[in-house]
């Protein structure tokens, strides 16, 4: 067995560690500045589509890969299925559950990010969890006071009127979100349906304080390919 990882994911590092046992490589998009040390060979940046990883997974030999990508890398895991099916490579998706509403969520649940500006009244004042690249999709939200949080520091000017970039690396604890919320006058939040505890914590906040959230529902998996939801399935089906 030979494996690529298709990683990006804290799932993804911990199956790397339970694999480093095994024939495995990683790849990471090479997005962010300073990646981390997945504990196996790592390969970065992307494949050039469909047929630059076709051509990857013949030149590596590779007989077996997992897809442990975040929930909204909709491309690559669709280049993945694709691949995988012409090259006879054996293909499993780890993705974590999605988050369910609790008792007292005010969840408006969206298919896409553009759909948001049309439900937040132009006075709010917005906290976007959703990271830098959907940026361009929540243009429609200038009339509003908007604060988008993301990990890597940003010198560029945030992309539209009424907008400004804080800094924070997770997680974050439901009182750092509650204490957050509040001291920056919060009415709105916005989030993709990352699922995962560790994010899982501004949903809480947003909870105990009364606001309500805009969720961008996850794209459709690909048809036809084996799903598990937890590193310990992932590791039992590559025999680790
Ligand atoms: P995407 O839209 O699905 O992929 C864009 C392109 O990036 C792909 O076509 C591929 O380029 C390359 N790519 C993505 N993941 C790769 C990987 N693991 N190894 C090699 N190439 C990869 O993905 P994205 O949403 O930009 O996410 C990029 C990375 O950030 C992923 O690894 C993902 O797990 C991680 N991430 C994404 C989010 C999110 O909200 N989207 C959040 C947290 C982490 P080629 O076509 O040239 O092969």
């Amino acid at each position: 067995m030979k494996l690529l990882v298709l990683a990006g994911t804290g799932e993804a590092r911990r199956l790397c560690q339970g694999l480093a046992c095994l024939d495995v490589t990683a790849s990471l998009a090479g997005v962010t500045r300073v990646p981390c040390d997945l504990g196996v060979p790592t390969r970065f940046g992307g494949f050039g589509g469909v047929d630059g990883l076709r051509t990857y997974l013949r030149t590596a030999a590779i007989t077996h890969l997992i897809d442990a990508t975040h929930p909204f890398a909709a491309r690559i895991t669709a280049n993945a299925a694709q691949a995988c099916a012409a090259e006879e490579v054996a293909h499993l998706i780890l993705q974590r559950p999605g988050w369910q509403a609790q008792p007292g969520d005010q969840w408006h649940w969206v298919a896409d990010l553009a759909e948001v500006p049309g439900l937040i009244p132009t006075a709010a004042t917005v906290f976007l969890a959703t990271g830098r690249q959907s940026l361009a999709d929540l243009s429609g939200l200038a009339p509003q006071r908007v604060l988008a949080r993301i990990i890597d520091q940003q010198s560029a000017a945030f992309p539209f009127e009424g907008g400004s970039y804080i800094f924070g690396t997770p997680p974050f604890t439901v009182e750092e979100e509650v204490a957050f919320f509040r001291t920056e006058r919060i009415d709105w939040v916005v989030v993709k349906n990352a699922g995962g505890a560790a994010s899982y914590s501004k949903l809480a906040a947003a909870r105990h304080v009364g606001l309500p959230v805009a969720i961008q529902c996850r794209p459709a998996l690909p048809a036809g390919v084996n799903v598990v939801e937890t590193v310990e399935s992932a590791q039992a089906w590559a025999g680790a």
